[in-house]
Protein backbone atom coordinates (compact mmCIF):
# COMPACT_ATOMS: atom_id res chain seq x y z
CA UNK A 1 0.00 0.00 0.00
CA UNK A 2 1.55 3.49 -1.01
CA UNK A 3 0.10 6.41 0.85
CA UNK A 4 -3.18 8.57 1.21
CA UNK A 5 -3.97 12.29 0.96
CA UNK A 6 -5.49 14.00 3.70
CA UNK A 7 -7.64 16.82 3.18
CA UNK A 8 -9.39 18.73 6.22
CA UNK A 9 -13.10 19.19 6.55
CA UNK A 10 -12.71 21.80 4.21
CA UNK A 11 -10.82 20.41 1.56
CA UNK A 12 -8.04 21.72 1.94
CA UNK A 13 -4.86 19.47 1.65
CA UNK A 14 -3.11 18.65 5.28
CA UNK A 15 -0.26 16.18 3.71
CA UNK A 16 -0.19 12.70 3.34
CA UNK A 17 -0.29 9.71 5.43
CA UNK A 18 0.44 5.88 4.89
CA UNK A 19 -2.83 4.05 3.71
CA UNK A 20 -3.08 1.74 6.36
CA UNK A 21 -3.31 4.54 8.73
CA UNK A 22 -5.93 6.18 6.32
CA UNK A 23 -7.70 3.05 6.53
CA UNK A 24 -7.91 3.40 10.13
CA UNK A 25 -9.79 6.82 9.99
CA UNK A 26 -12.26 5.93 7.82
CA UNK A 27 -12.67 2.52 9.94
CA UNK A 28 -12.81 5.30 13.27
CA UNK A 29 -15.33 7.45 11.67
CA UNK A 30 -12.22 10.16 11.32
CA UNK A 31 -12.83 10.39 7.78
CA UNK A 32 -14.87 9.95 4.90
CA UNK A 33 -12.69 8.11 2.03
CA UNK A 34 -13.39 10.64 -0.79
CA UNK A 35 -10.98 8.99 -3.98
CA UNK A 36 -10.50 5.27 -2.91
CA UNK A 37 -7.56 3.75 -4.93
CA UNK A 38 -9.44 0.29 -6.33
CA UNK A 39 -7.77 -2.07 -3.78
CA UNK A 40 -10.02 -3.68 -1.48
CA UNK A 41 -8.17 -3.77 2.03
CA UNK A 42 -9.46 -7.71 3.71
CA UNK A 43 -9.65 -7.86 7.56
CA UNK A 44 -11.02 -10.52 9.58
CA UNK A 45 -14.49 -8.70 9.68
CA UNK A 46 -14.79 -6.42 7.35
CA UNK A 47 -13.73 -5.32 3.71
CA UNK A 48 -12.49 -1.89 3.17
CA UNK A 49 -11.24 0.17 0.40
CA UNK A 50 -8.42 1.41 0.80
CA UNK A 51 -8.12 5.61 0.06
CA UNK A 52 -5.80 7.18 -2.11
CA UNK A 53 -8.23 10.75 -0.54
CA UNK A 54 -9.70 11.20 2.75
CA UNK A 55 -11.12 13.90 4.19
CA UNK A 56 -11.49 14.63 7.91
CA UNK A 57 -14.79 15.00 9.14
CA UNK A 58 -13.94 17.42 11.97
CA UNK A 59 -12.09 20.63 10.68
CA UNK A 60 -8.09 20.52 12.05
CA UNK A 61 -6.55 23.80 12.89
CA UNK A 62 -3.39 24.02 11.61
CA UNK A 63 -0.74 26.25 13.41
CA UNK A 64 1.91 26.37 11.26
CA UNK A 65 3.52 26.44 8.14
CA UNK A 66 5.85 23.62 7.21
CA UNK A 67 9.26 24.57 5.81
CA UNK A 68 9.63 22.98 2.40
CA UNK A 69 13.37 21.53 1.91
CA UNK A 70 15.17 22.51 -0.79
CA UNK A 71 15.42 19.99 -3.19
CA UNK A 72 16.17 18.85 -7.10
CA UNK A 73 12.32 17.88 -7.60
CA UNK A 74 11.26 20.57 -5.34
CA UNK A 75 12.64 23.23 -7.43
CA UNK A 76 12.15 21.25 -10.75
CA UNK A 77 8.23 21.57 -9.46
CA UNK A 78 8.38 25.12 -8.54
CA UNK A 79 10.03 26.02 -11.95
CA UNK A 80 7.33 23.69 -13.97
CA UNK A 81 10.56 22.07 -15.71
CA UNK A 82 11.36 25.07 -17.50
CA UNK A 83 14.78 26.73 -17.29
CA UNK A 84 14.85 30.02 -15.65
CA UNK A 85 17.08 31.63 -17.65
CA UNK A 86 16.19 30.68 -21.16
CA UNK A 87 12.41 28.95 -21.26
CA UNK A 88 14.15 25.57 -22.29
CA UNK A 89 12.75 22.00 -20.54
CA UNK A 90 15.40 22.19 -17.43
CA UNK A 91 17.10 19.31 -16.59
CA UNK A 92 19.73 20.42 -13.53
CA UNK A 93 19.21 23.12 -11.24
CA UNK A 94 21.58 26.20 -10.86
CA UNK A 95 22.86 28.41 -8.26
CA UNK A 96 22.70 31.61 -9.21
CA UNK A 97 25.11 32.81 -7.10
CA UNK A 98 27.67 30.20 -7.24
CA UNK A 99 28.21 28.29 -4.43
CA UNK A 100 31.98 29.18 -5.02
CA UNK A 101 31.38 32.90 -4.69
CA UNK A 102 29.01 32.01 -1.31
CA UNK A 103 26.09 31.27 -2.77
CA UNK A 104 23.51 28.86 -0.34
CA UNK A 105 21.61 26.05 -0.99
CA UNK A 106 18.50 28.25 -1.01
CA UNK A 107 15.35 28.83 -2.16
CA UNK A 108 16.08 32.39 -3.68
CA UNK A 109 19.37 30.73 -4.73
CA UNK A 110 18.79 27.87 -6.59
CA UNK A 111 16.55 27.53 -10.00
CA UNK A 112 15.70 24.97 -12.75
CA UNK A 113 17.92 25.40 -15.56
CA UNK A 114 18.93 23.88 -18.59
CA UNK A 115 22.47 22.34 -19.71
CA UNK A 116 23.64 24.89 -21.96
CA UNK A 117 22.38 27.85 -19.87
CA UNK A 118 23.84 26.10 -16.73
CA UNK A 119 27.37 25.68 -18.99
CA UNK A 120 27.36 29.66 -20.36
CA UNK A 121 27.09 30.57 -16.87
CA UNK A 122 29.51 28.67 -15.68
CA UNK A 123 31.29 29.71 -12.45
CA UNK A 124 30.24 33.46 -13.18
CA UNK A 125 27.68 35.63 -10.97
CA UNK A 126 24.37 36.31 -12.53
CA UNK A 127 25.10 40.25 -13.22
CA UNK A 128 29.24 39.00 -14.79
CA UNK A 129 27.46 35.81 -16.92
CA UNK A 130 25.19 39.04 -18.58
CA UNK A 131 21.98 36.46 -18.40
CA UNK A 132 18.66 37.83 -16.92
CA UNK A 133 16.63 35.35 -14.86
CA UNK A 134 12.85 35.26 -15.77
CA UNK A 135 11.53 35.56 -12.23
CA UNK A 136 12.81 36.01 -8.94
CA UNK A 137 12.99 32.21 -7.47
CA UNK A 138 11.00 32.29 -4.23
CA UNK A 139 10.29 30.39 -1.20
CA UNK A 140 7.28 27.92 -1.78
CA UNK A 141 4.96 27.77 0.81
CA UNK A 142 2.50 25.42 2.66
CA UNK A 143 1.79 21.97 2.35
CA UNK A 144 1.41 20.69 -1.46
CA UNK A 145 4.86 21.77 -2.14
CA UNK A 146 5.92 19.72 0.62
CA UNK A 147 3.62 16.72 -0.91
CA UNK A 148 4.86 17.52 -4.36
CA UNK A 149 8.37 17.16 -3.01
CA UNK A 150 7.94 14.20 -1.26
CA UNK A 151 7.13 11.96 -3.74
CA UNK A 152 4.72 10.33 -6.13
CA UNK A 153 1.35 12.36 -6.64
CA UNK A 154 -1.39 10.26 -7.98
CA UNK A 155 -3.92 12.31 -10.67
CA UNK A 156 -7.22 12.09 -8.25
CA UNK A 157 -5.21 14.06 -6.19
CA UNK A 158 -4.32 17.21 -8.46
CA UNK A 159 -7.83 18.81 -8.26
CA UNK A 160 -7.09 19.02 -4.56
CA UNK A 161 -3.64 20.51 -4.75
CA UNK A 162 -4.78 22.84 -7.01
CA UNK A 163 -4.38 21.58 -10.39
CA UNK A 164 -3.08 24.64 -12.25
CA UNK A 165 0.14 24.61 -10.20
CA UNK A 166 0.89 21.36 -10.25
CA UNK A 167 -0.43 20.94 -14.10
CA UNK A 168 3.19 22.78 -15.11
CA UNK A 169 5.27 20.13 -13.36
CA UNK A 170 4.38 16.97 -14.56
CA UNK A 171 7.99 15.03 -13.59
CA UNK A 172 6.71 16.07 -9.91
CA UNK A 173 4.60 12.94 -10.55
CA UNK A 174 7.49 10.43 -10.62
ZN1 LIG B 1 18.28 27.64 -20.61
Amino acid sequence: MGRSLVLNASYEPLGTVAARRAVVLVLGDKADCVHPTGFVLHAEHVSVEVPSVVRLRQFVHVPFRRRVAVSRRAVMARDGHRCQYCGAHADSIDHVTPRSKGGGHTWDNVVAACRPCNVRKRDRLLHDSGMRLRRAPVVPHGVIWSIVAGGTVPDEWLRYLGESQLAAAPAAAG
